[in-house]
């Protein structure tokens, strides 16, 4: 009998502890869960132990409270299967209370039981422990209570247990309450077949087993995790040792585990703050929610006034309920990195703002001269182009092909040559067809180029029009040619584009390393040089030479001698009066011709000079000079008392890029007191159309001044009706090409016909230039032409031979 009862308590022991063992390697719910199982198992057993040392003297009070605490035991798996119910409680809520009213005939039983109990010594001492089915026979109600109470007890529980498999979100938890439930109903069975008369002598042993059947089936279960416990203690050993912080959350973002770097990554109050929620961690650089996704992310940590960058990688787990079971998470320490980038992006900043306050400058430069909208949309245009520069093609910027081409050099290259590009009128394209229309024009262009050359080349947007390209791999410099011509050709191809016509042109230059320049700089502007001469002979390439840069030398020089000759006024204007079709065709106007009053050549022909003056811009000087003649030319013939007539100055294309002509202009007027309609503006196509916008504000102003506007050479560019509509412009010069072939080809005097016709509809008047035949002025005269300037009637002559010829206006 004693070793019944030791045998008892050993087992009960062994339970207990392993249990505990198990519970202690794998903290988690079900484990506690078990634990409390086996725990009250054993206790069980320990107070069989002790009843079965108990006798006939032993008081009734003693045997009912032994006998109601083993049986509470005996039952004792609904409060626990509650517990485990309970532990789902935040998603349960609302049926918290009645989950409790459960309790209430457990209770019930258990009161019962204790009551009836007094009447039942002798099972006890029969050490039998089917004494409940001796009470049975002798009270009928309680052998109903503890049948109902029994039905009661294994149905709850079933429904409890599946209500759990059912509800609960974890998988693994899920997968461990259907294991409880397929136990209890093997130890449910087990339990009708021990009240069998078959086992009852058995029931004192049997009993226990079966409970503990019950339990070891679980722990069956949880040694296969304790296995795998150990491996992942394995893992998180190499885990821990692991230059890059981890971190690993459950479902509730609380931290489970942490790597030992992490604890170097993050000060001791954040690791204290996350082991309740890691999103403390993020600290509102990255959103709560963003932890169910995965992600990567720079966040900065602020510890002890050190400032630390960190790049965490989130990966998130879902189980095959895609539910949410948890994170790693990975930090990298990218400090050093970061501060290195922030320093740049510092320079970044500041060329920025430098760029801002040029541009701030600018702006107060011309809100001074202009006080308009229009200017600052114009502006505005420009800036958005600078700043969206590369992120168009997709190519390098400026400084980086630099670096890139000085590389090449660096490394010892034999060959290089170097592209300069150059997209023709697409500032035009932009004005006429749209901002995004000359994008497109770009985009295709920088993507034909890197069709052409393939892969081994460094391509740059230098410019807003401007490629630049680097080429390393060549045989010969005939293959680079050929290239820039395939180029040429496919860009050829493209007669439409957006559904406008088009037809885009390129001009480009080629320089080769190293006979045409050591450094990538040289290498760069003798390209551009190329280009300038492709452009200017309306050639799609040029390869640079020597003659080239001879070229350009001998441009600076002559430039050089006409900014001298600006200084000592040599540049004076010779006068081509401009008769009216009519009666005596009298005299309207005079147009004033520039010629360069040469101390050594004498006068000079605009041929020789013009050209290199519009290219450098000391045009702008020749201008000054012809205009302040001319104005006061104009003042003598006001003087005299005429005022039906005109003086028309050239004003070149370079000059209608900024508002300094249109001050000039009002200036002069001002200075001599001249009325400003005896002024004419001689204004060529290709200068309108270098920027509609711009063009538009300039020539409103000029009128608004009070000047008149004429279109000088017209025929020879765009030939656009389109555009002319909007300007304020008051007369178009067609240009000699169309009257020289007068009466030669009917095709082209058609076309002349259909130009005067349409200039009359937009109510232009009309000027015919170079006539020098009666034939032509007879045709012209026949065709509605108002105005005739031409060799037939006057040629140019200086100021004093139209006062010596008295060729006033009316004459
Ligand atoms: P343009 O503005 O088209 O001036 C008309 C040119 O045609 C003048 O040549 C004039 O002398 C010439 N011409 C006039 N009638 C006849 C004719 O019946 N037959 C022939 N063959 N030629 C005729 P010019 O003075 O030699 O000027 C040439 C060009 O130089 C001008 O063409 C103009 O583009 C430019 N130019 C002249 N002076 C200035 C100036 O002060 N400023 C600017 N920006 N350009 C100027
Ligand atoms: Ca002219
Ligand atoms: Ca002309």
């Amino acid at each position: 009998m004693e070793i019944i009862s030791l045998l008892n308590i050993i087992y009960a022991i062994i339970i207990a502890s392993y249990h505990f063992f198990i519970y202690n390697s794998n903290e988690n719910d079900i484990n506690k869960l078990i634990l409390a199982f086996a725990s009250l198992l054993s206790l069980w057993l320990i107070l069989q132990g002790y009843s079965l040392t108990l006798d006939f003297e032993t008081d009734e009070i003693t045997i009912r409270i032994l006998s109601s605490i083993q049986l509470a035991l005996n039952f004792s798996t609904i409060p626990l299967t509650y517990y485990l119910f309970f532990l789902y409680k935040e998603r349960k809520k609302s049926k918290k209370k009645f989950n409790k009213l459960i309790l209430i005939p457990y209770v019930f039983f258990l009161i019962v039981h204790f009551y009836y109990s007094t009447d039942i010594k002798t099972p006890i001492l029969y050490r039998k422990i089917g004494y409940d089915l001796e009470i049975l026979a002798e009270s009928q109600f309680y052998s109903f209570v503890i049948i109902a109470y029994s039905v009661f007890y294994i149905l709850s529980n079933f429904i409890l247990l599946f209500s759990i498999v059912k509800e609960n979100k974890s998988s693994r938890e899920k997968k461990y309450a259907l294991r409880f439930t397929l136990s209890f109903a093997v130890e449910a069975f087990l339990i009708v077949i021990m009240y069998t008369p078959l086992f009852s002598d058995y029931s004192l042993i049997l009993v226990p087993l079966n409970f503990s059947f019950f339990i070891f089936i679980m722990s069956i279960f949880m040694n296969k995790d304790l296995v795998l416990a150990n491996i992942s203690e394995v893992l998180f050993n190499i885990l821990d040792n692991t230059e890059q912080a981890i971190a690993i959350v459950d479902s509730n973002f609380i931290l489970k585990y942490n790597s030992r770097s992490f604890n170097k990554y993050f000060p001791s109050d954040y690791v204290n703050k996350c082991k309740k929620d890691i999103s403390k961690l993020l600290e509102s650089q990255i959103d709560r929610e963003a932890l169910y996704m995965d992600f990567n992310e720079n966040i900065r940590i602020d510890s002890n006034g050190e400032k630390r960058y960190l790049f965490v990688s989130n990966s998130s787990n879902y189980d095959k309920w895609f539910q949410y079971e948890g994170s790693v998470l990975l930090f990298k320490n990218i400090t050093k990195l970061t501060e290195q980038k922030v320093e740049s992006n510092e320079s970044l900043e500041a060329q920025r703002e430098n760029l801002l306050k040029k541009e701030e400058e600018l702006r107060e430069l011309n809100q001074n001269l202009t006080r308009t909208l229009v200017m600052n949309h114009a502006l505005e245009n420009r800036y958005e182009e600078i700043k969206e520069n590369d992120s168009l093609t997709g190519t390098l910027n400026k400084e980086a092909f630099i670096k890139g081409v000085n590389k090449i050099i660096d490394s010892k290259a034999k060959k290089l040559a170097i592209v300069n590009l150059k997209i023709r009128d697409i500032k035009t394209m932009k004005d006429i067809q749209g901002y995004n229309f000359g994008n497109t024009v770009i985009k295709t262009v920088s993507d034909i180029i890197k069709e052409e050359f393939g892969r081994f080349v460094i391509i740059s947007r230098y410019a807003s029009e401007t490629f630049l390209i680097a080429v390393a791999n060549f045989k010969n410099n005939d293959e680079v040619y050929e290239n820039v011509k395939g180029i040429y050709e496919k860009i050829k191809e493209y007669r439409n584009i957006e559904n406008y016509e088009t037809s885009i042109k390129i001009s480009s230059g080629i320089s080769i390393f190293p006979d045409h320049g050591q450094s990538a700089m040289d290498l760069i502007s003798n390209s551009e040089l190329a280009m300038y001469q492709a452009e200017e002979e309306d050639k799609s390439v040029v390869v640079f030479t020597e003659e080239i840069l001879k070229e350009i030398h001998e441009m600076h020089r002559l430039n050089n001698e006409i900014l001298e000759a600006c200084k000592r006024a040599e540049f004076i204007p010779f006068y081509q009066p401009i008769i009216r079709i009519g009666e005596g065709n009298p005299i309207r106007s005079y147009e004033a011709l520039a010629r360069w009053d040469h101390p050594i050549k004498g006068i000079t022909s605009p041929y020789f000079f013009i050209g290199v003056a519009e290219r450098t811009g000391s045009i702008r000087e020749i201008t000054s000079l012809l205009l302040n003649k001319t104005c006061s030319n104009i003042k003598k013939f006001e003087e005299m008392g005429y005022d039906d007539f005109r003086f028309s100055i050239n004003i070149s294309p370079i000059e209608l890029k900024d508002l300094n002509i249109f001050t000039k202009i009002e200036k002069a007027i001002g200075e001599h007191g001249i009325n400003p309609k005896h002024l004419e503006l001689e204004i060529t196509e290709r200068g309108l159309i270098f920027d509609l916008n711009f063009t538009l504000h300039l020539l409103s102003r000029l009128k608004a001044l009070g000047v008149y506007i004429s279109i000088d050479d017209f025929g020879t560019a765009f030939s656009s009706f389109n555009y002319l509509k909007n300007l304020p412009i008051d007369k178009l010069k067609i240009d000699k090409g169309f009257i020289d072939p007068i009466g030669t080809d009917e095709k082209r005097d058609m076309i002349l016909k259909a130009i005067i016709d349409l200039s009359k509809n937009l109510e232009l008047e009309t000027l015919a230039e170079g006539v020098e035949d009666e034939k032509q002025f007879e045709f012209l005269k026949d065709n509605g032409m108002e105005y005739i300037q031409g060799y037939y009637f006057y040629k140019p002559m200086p100021f004093e031979e139209i006062l010596e010829k008295e060729l006033y206006p009316g004459c």
